[in-house]
Parts: structure tokens; C-alpha cells; sequence
């Protein structure tokens, strides 16, 4: 039989407790191994059935085992100590509040961050994969650093699927329903007790309502909105029933309640706490692209006119792209955009919303709605997640800067990072600080002291690690085969799976196409070689869930663990079923390399890496996203790219045997170099202390959020501060300039450009006098810039390398005509070039890209 509803009955905390409730309800808990050590000694066998969840230990543990607890006076008095040291946590100054007041007017009293999903822990599972995962650890850090942001989301009734695997190993999908009660989440409530509620207005007169649930995340709190409400039609109260579930008309509304529904939400959480207003809006990716959307809304409302309206919106927003796979991008019928948009925010023009989201550049579908092109053009500020990343972003979306050059295009990049409190293992991290005597994972400059770690300490902690994993395998695998049908007698030959001892590299991510989870199945001789070499084998372990609509996907998992069933290899390649934050956590830690075969360029970044470099593994990959940034030689391998090779099926034999040879010429001969008597490999330890003390400090989430703080958000809290100080004048002369300047364009042209003072036989050093005369027509000279774009050039006169330099105005001609002068100096030797152009200017643009006027000579 199924229940129809279910919900959570706990037991009331004895006075002493109490603090267990808030510990447990502050996910600060889930990076800070103290607190959990706390909720094992509640009931370890109660902690390990509940699989680490603390508010599913305090409900499941009866009324006697607390009673007992509270008479325990040195366990009551940890309990407070531990309340103590988290209210100093969320209260002490951190990073932000020393840095804020080096900048101008200080840094953004709130920071909005909207994304479609978090993975804070797996005891919250509101998350598929990277995007979810980077937004968690965001979060974290920036809970770390200070910094006073607000995560804005959706609250998943089934979460993201749990996968499990069918006999024949096909991934099949299960949804459990979450009970909100049993998860660790208030709801907001009104002064009477009554559920808040956020409403949007939807066509044919319906309305959507959502509930708003709070998680602690340390510092930062997390507004997640539910459309379970009692009061809204059925088809609505699925609304947010699953991550990513369905597609079209569900997806469009999921999309409405995280933007325009979260601005709500915010506004809300200020009527009720009285925290203020978000100075800066992020999205993390265009899901959340409506809320720019409604903050138009809101600002038509305060009198202001449209365009004015969008120039004080994009001021203060920061968009993040986050993927160069087109299928990652959403796109509606832009019909039924105007539908529903317009219904939930009536003030905003329909005409003006789609050419918000209209794809109208060489390439672009007609009738089609882009989020992705929404989002950066409600940005003034956007950027991609690697270096490479930046450049193939600046290149996708070019179109939208029509007469810049790709390179120019204003889109920068802030490498992602990870939060090394919730993936660096313990025994690591004990090891680390006691060489360094200080908390080696807040403090950049204490990752060095893994440098100074003993070879025979850093040797032993690894092989732990690597054993914990062994020991997590062999059970999850054990509880795999028992899903897949097999009886307990069968599967004997499961304790034998994996070693200890034996090389040990992991791949798991999720499992869309471009990422090639089979590469490693090209050539099944010749891995099947690497895993039963007799002296240096290697183990694999793989993990990773397709979406449930994609079974190409699903035949790839297939292909793998069809492989990895055979007995001639099962005690040395296992498919994991399952891949989550839970298991990612011993799997990160237990492996000697990491492994990552994308498609060269369409990995953005990739987390994963990071999480096994903060642990000491060694990252065997393509040079893709931040490895491409940050492979140094020494901290890893490359596995070469055939880029450029059309053929799909050759590329792959290529880099696939690219691969092989790497594990068996360099990778496992490496690790099993050991010394007499077994000592510890010295070069294998060396990269690994390299990795950390190198690569350590520049992974972290909290480089990252800095980063975000430093270039994105003062930025934009700065623009958006000009742009409304007195009512929003600034909003309103950017916006009648824009125009101005948009509309006068046209009559723009570089004339003439000439070259003064050189001699024939330029020496480095010398300089090199311009002087240009250009036509401004209705725009006068403060309107614009002139600038000399200098560099090498190439065979074919392409400038590349570029830099600028602005040139001054010396004088006004007839007829709108100028002439302006500067200077160059040439610092570089062998063909060199330069150009004249004309760029819109003004205080109020963010650069002068910005609005992709250009005018070349
Ligand atoms: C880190 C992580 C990811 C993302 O890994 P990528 O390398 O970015 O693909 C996905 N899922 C889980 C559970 C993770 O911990």
C-alpha cells in the first residue's frame, strides 16, 4: 500500500539539547567535522542508518536515548560550546567586513544569487550536477568570507532522480517525495503564523502561488519557493515537483517562479526581517533570466520609463554563462513567452520583452526565445567560468556585439573554485594543519606547508583514503547488485573487489555526450590490459547519472557497466549507481588520479578535478576548462587533443589511445616506483605535494567569491548606486543618451588616420605619432572615444595582440568634423599595425564595448 501524505513526528528536545535542533538546522554543520562528530555521539548506529542526516537523527532517536543525553553533563556542555562557537561563526567579522570599507561608498549591503539548483548537502537534494554543486559551494564561501548574499531557488518536492541500475544495466530512475518538514528548512511565515505566499498572475486568469522555505547556509540564508500550496490548480502545484522534469510550458513556469517569483521572495524577506534590499542581482546561468524582467516591472511602477527602467536593472546585474553546449541553453516559443510574462509582469511591453530574448543575429531562429541572450543583455556585467571558457563565450555570443571583434566582446571570465571545507578529507586536512599550525583550508597560504608534509605521513594518509574508498565501494556495490536482483550467496566475489594498494582513478560527472564517459572503452583490449597489468594494474571507478530523458546517455552507462560486469575485470572497474555529494565526498579522496575526457572545448570548467586536486589527486585530462588554465607540467598530465581532426570516430581513437599510452608509460610506472623496502614513490609524492601546495590555493570557492566581490559585485553595486542616486536621474540620461547615441550612430566614420614622426626604419622604442580625423555628425566629442588599436599583425593584416590607447581631441572642424591626436610606443619588435575607431562613451557604461557601436576606420 502508499501513503498519500506523509510527514515527520520527532520527539521534543529536552532543555539541555536544544542547541542540537539549531546545530542541526544551520547546514553550516555539513563542512564543520566537529559538529558532526557531535550528532554521531547522539547514536552512532541511528547517525550511519540516516545516512549523516541530522534532522533525520534527531527525529528517529527516542525520547530515552535523549533523556540519557541530557543527564550527560560533559555531553550537554560540548553541545553548548558547540552553539557558541557557531554563533561566533555567523557573527565575527570575516573577509568582507574588513575589505568593504577599502572601497568606495563600501561594498553591496546584499547580494542576490538566483540559480535553478543547489547542492549544499546530499541531505538537501536540490541539485543534478556541476551548476548545482559551483552555486552550493558559492554559498559556502561566501558564508565563509563575509559576504552578505541571498540564494534564491526552488524547492524541488522529488529533488532530482535517484538512479539505480536494472540487470542488464540500464539506468532506471526512482523520485522520492521529499517532506519539507523532515528537511532542514523553515518556512517564512507572517507576523499571525499564516504561510507566506508569492503570487504571479498567469494567462486565463489563474494564479501560481509558492510557499518560501529558508535554509541556513552558515552566514548566508537560502530562500527556496514551493508551488505545493493548497490553493493553487493541480497542473500549478507540479510546477515544482522535479529539477530539470518536463520540458515546454512546466519549464517556462519553473523559469517565471525562480526569476519573477524570487524578486518577490526578496522583497518579502526584507518586509519581514528587515535585511535590506539586494544591491546586485547574479544569475548563475539564464534560468533565473526573468528576474532582470520583473525589476523592470518594479521600476515602471516607480514612474520610470522603459528604457530607463532597463538601464537600472542592468546596472546592478551580474550574469554568469556556464555552458558552450547549445542544448544547455533554454529557449521557449517566444510566443508563449509574451503569454505568460506579460500576464505575471503586465507593466512590461510585450514587443520590447521579445526583443529582450530574440535570437536576431546571423544564425538565429526567428519566433524563438533565448534565456542565455536575455541574460546578457539585461547584464551589464557578464562572465564565463575559465579563461578558455571566456574565449569560447565571447565568441558563441558575438553576434550580439555586432561590429566588434570576438576578443573584445564584453564578456570576462572568473574561474570557478571549490569549497576545500566540505571536499577535503579529514585525515588530509589534520595532516595539513599539523604541519602547518594553522586551518590550512581558509588560510591560501597554509596549503603550502604540504610542501613540508613527511613522504611516509603524506604516503600513509593517502593509502587511507584510498582504503575508506575500497571499503565505500564494496558497499555500495554490494547494495547495487542486490537492486539489480542478485541474492547475497552470489556475490562473494564483492569483497574482493578493489585493492588498497593498486593505482586507483575515478571519473564521475554526469553524462551528456560531449563529456565521452565511454572513451575509455575504444580500444576494451587494451583497458583490460591496463587493469590486469601484473605488476602496475590500474582500478577504476566510474560514477555518473544521465538525465532521464536522454538515452543515448543511458546507453553509454550501459556500455560501461556491461564492461565492468565481466569477471575478468570486475574486481578492478566498478559502475557506482547513485553519484551524489554523499559519495562524491569518499570518492574524491580515495582516488590517486582523476580523470577527465570532454570534447575539447566544451567543458567550461569542471569542478571535479579541483575536488580530487585539494586531495592530493593527480588530474589525467583533456585540456579543457581549468585544467587548460592551470596545467602546469607538474601537477598532473594532458592528454593531448586532436583538435582539429573532423572525423568524430578518429578523433576519439586518437585521444583515446593518447590515454592508454599516458596510464602505461607515465602514470602507472610513476606511482608504482617505489623505493627500497617499499618506500614511498618520491616523484609520484612530489606531484602530489606540488598539486596542493600549488594548485591548493588557486581552486578554492573562496578565491572565487573574492574574485566575484572584487570585479563583479563592487562593480555593479557601484553602477547601480549611479544610476538611481536622485531618483534614478542617472537611469534616465543613460538611457535618453543610449538613444541619443544608438540613433546618431550612423553618421559616425573614422575619415582619415595618419602617422606621425616615424622614420622609415622604426627602432624599438621609438613612438609613434597618430593623427586621426573622424566624422561625428549629431554626437559631440564627449559622446565618444577615439582610440588606436596597435599590434602584430599577421600575414593575412589581421591585428592580434592587441592594446589601445585613447587619442585626444584637438580641435573641432566644419560640418562635425575632429581631429584628434596621440601617441604610441612601440614595444615589441617584428610586424606591427594599428587601426583607428570610434567608441560610444560615457561614466555610466561599464566599458566602452558595451553597446557593440563601433565604428573602424
Ligand atoms: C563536483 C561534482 C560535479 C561536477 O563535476 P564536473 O567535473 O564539473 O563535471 C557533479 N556531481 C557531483 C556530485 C559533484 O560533487
Amino acid at each position: 500500500m502508499r501513503a498519500i501524505r506523509r510527514f515527520t513526528v520527532r520527539t521534543a528536545l529536552p532543555a539541555p539539547l536544544a542547541a542540537l535542533g539549531r546545530l542541526a538546522h544551520n547546514l553550516r554543520w555539513s563542512w564543520h567535522p566537529p559538529t558532526q562528530d557531535l550528532f554521531r555521539e547522539v547514536d552512532a548506529a541511528v547517525w550511519e542508518q540516516v545516512g549523516h542526516d541530522p534532522v533525520a537523527l534527531l527525529a528517529e532517536v527516542g525520547p530515552d536515548r535523549l533523556a540519557e543525553l541530557a543527564a550527560d553533563e560533559a555531553l550537554v556542555a560540548r553541545v553548548r560550546a558547540a552553539e557558541a562557537d557557531l554563533d561566533t561563526y555567523l557573527t565575527e567579522p570575516r573577509w568582507y567586513q574588513g575589505a568593504t570599507t577599502g572601497w568606495e561608498g563600501g561594498g553591496p549591503a546584499a547580494i542576490a544569487y538566483f540559480s535553478p539548483e543547489f547542492g549544499v548537502t546530499s541531505v538537501l537534494p536540490q541539485y543534478s550536477g556541476g551548476l548545482g554543486i559551483l552555486a552550493g559551494d558559492h554559498l559556502k564561501a561566501a558564508s565563509d568570507l563575509g559576504v552578505p548574499i541571498v540564494g534564491v531557488g526552488l524547492l524541488y518536492q522529488q529533488g532530482y532522480f535517484r538512479q539505480s541500475l536494472s540487470r542488464d544495466g540500464w539506468q532506471t530512475e526512482t523520485y522520492p517525495v521529499l517532506d519539507p518538514a523532515g528537511l532542514p528548512l523553515s518556512q517564512l511565515r507572517e507576523a499571525d503564523g499564516a504561510p507566506c505566499r508569492v503570487s504571479l498572475a498567469l494567462p486565463g486568469d489563474r494564479t501560481l502561488h509558492a510557499h518560501v522555505w529558508r535554509a541556513d547556509v552558515g552566514r548566508v540564508p537560502l530562500l527556496l519557493l514551493d508551488s505545493q500550496v493548497e490553493e493553487n490548480d493541480p497542473d500549478l502545484r507540479a510546477t515544482t515537483d522535479r529539477l530539470y522534469g518536463g520540458g515546454g510550458e512546466k519549464r517556462l513556469l519553473q523559469e517565471m517562479l525562480l526569476g519573477i517569483g524570487g524578486v518577490r521572495a526578496l522583497r518579502l524577506w526584507s518586509r519581514l526581517t528587515g535585511a535590506p534590499a539586494p544591491e546586485v542581482f547574479h544569475t548563475n546561468e539564464g534560468h533565473a533570466g526573468f528576474l532582470g524582467v520583473e525589476r523592470i516591472g518594479e521600476a515602471l511602477g516607480a514612474g520610470l520609463g522603459l528604457e530607463a527602467a532597463l538601464q537600472a536593472g542592468r546596472a546592478a546585474t551580474v550574469f554568469t554563462t556556464h555552458t558552450p553546449v547549445p542544448a544547455g541553453i533554454d529557449r521557449f516559443d517566444a510566443e508563449q513567452v509574451r503569454a505568460f510574462v506579460t500576464a505575471a509582469v503586465p507593466a512590461v511591453d510585450g514587443d520590447r520583452l521579445l526583443a529582450l530574448g530574440a535570437e536576431d543575429y546571423p544564425g538565429g531562429q526567428p519566433g524563438i526565445f533565448n534565456m542565455a541572450v536575455m541574460g546578457l543583455r539585461l547584464a551589464q556585467r557578464a562572465n564565463g567560468v575559465s579563461q578558455l571558457h571566456g574565449d569560447v563565450s565571447r565568441g558563441m555570443f558575438d553576434g550580439l556585439w555586432p561590429g566588434l571583434d570576438a576578443d573584445e566582446v564584453p564578456i570576462t571570465s572568473v574561474t570557478n573554485g571549490v569549497h576545500a571545507p566540505t571536499w577535503v578529507d579529514r585525515r588530509l586536512d589534520d595532516l595539513l594543519q599539523e604541519t602547518a599550525g594553522a586551518y590550512p583550508t581558509r588560510h591560501v597560504e597554509a596549503w603550502a606547508a604540504a610542501a613540508d608534509v613527511p613522504a611516509d605521513r603524506l604516503w600513509e594518509a593517502r593509502r587511507a583514503m584510498r582504503a575508506s574508498l575500497v571499503a565505500e565501494v564494496r558497499r555500495r556495490l554490494r547494495a547495487s547488485w542486490l537492486e539489480r536482483g542478485a541474492s547475497a550467496a552470489e556475490l562473494g566475489w564483492v569483497d574482493e573487489v578493489m585493492d588498497d594498494g593498486v593505482l586507483t582513478m575515478g571519473f564521475a560527472r554526469r553524462v551528456p555526450t560531449y563529456k565521452r564517459l565511454t572513451l575509455m572503452l575504444r580500444d576494451p583490449e587494451r583497458l583490460k590490459a591496463l587493469l590486469l597489468h601484473p605488476t602496475r594494474p590500474v582500478q577504476l571507478v566510474i560514477a555518473g547519472k544521465s538525465h532521464p530523458a536522454d538515452d543515448s546517455g543511458k546507453a553509454l552507462i550501459q556500455q560501461l557497466v556491461r564492461f565492468a560486469d565481466d569477471p575478468a575485470v570486475r574486481h578492478r572497474i566498478v559502475f557506482l549507481p547513485d553519484y551524489d555529494i554523499g559519495m562524491a565526498q569518499s570518492l574524491y579522496p580515495g582516488c590517486d588520479v582523476w580523470l577527465n575526457n570532454p570534447l575539447r572545448p566544451l567543458e567550461a570548467c569542471g569542478t571535479s578535478g579541483m575536488k580530487a586536486a585539494l586531495n592530493g589527486g593527480l588530474n589525467l585530462s583533456i585540456l579543457d576548462g581549468w585544467w587548460d588554465e592551470w596545467f602546469d607540467g607538474e601537477n598532473g598530465w594532458a592528454i593531448p587533443t586532436a583538435d582539429g581532426v573532423e572525423d568524430p570516430d578518429r578523433r576519439d581513437d586518437l585521444e583515446a589511445a593518447a590515454l592508454y599510452d599516458l596510464v602505461e608509460n607515465q602514470v602507472a610506472p610513476r606511482f608504482y616506483d617505489t623505493g627500497p623496502d617499499g618506500a614511498p614513490p618520491a616523484r609520484w609524492l612530489e606531484m602530489v605535494r606540488h598539486t596542493l601546495s600549488v594548485l591548493g590555493p588557486k581552486v578554492l570557492a573562496t578565491r572565487m567569491v573574492a574574485e566575484y566581490v572584487e570585479r563583479l559585485y563592487v562593480p555593479a553595486a557601484a553602477s547601480g548606486r549611479a544610476v538611481a542616486a536622485e531618483g534614478h536621474a542617472g537611469a534616465r540620461r543613460l538611457a535618453t543618451w543610449v538613444e541619443h547615441v544608438r540613433g546618431g550612430w550612423g553618421g559616425v566614420r573614422v575619415d582619415h588616420a595618419e602617422s606621425v614622426g616615424l622614420t622609415d626604419d622604426p627602432l624599438l622604442g621609438d613612438v609613434l605619432g597618430v593623427r586621426a580625423y573622424v566624422s561625428l555628425g549629431s554626437l559631440a566629442p564627449e559622446d565618444v572615444e577615439v582610440q588606436v588599436v596597435h599590434g602584430r599583425v599577421t600575414s593575412a593584416d589581421e591585428l592580434v595582440a592587441t592594446g589601445t590607447v585613447r587619442l585626444s581631441h584637438v580641435e573641432a572642424l566644419e560640418d562635425g568634423r575632429h581631429s584628434y591626436a596621440g601617441e604610441v610606443p612601440l614595444r615589441r619588435t617584428g610586424p606591427v599595425g594599428y587601426t583607428v575607431r570610434v567608441l560610444p562613451r560615457h561614466e555610466l557604461l561599464a566599458a566602452p564595448t558595451e553597446l557593440g557601436l563601433v565604428a573602424n576606420a
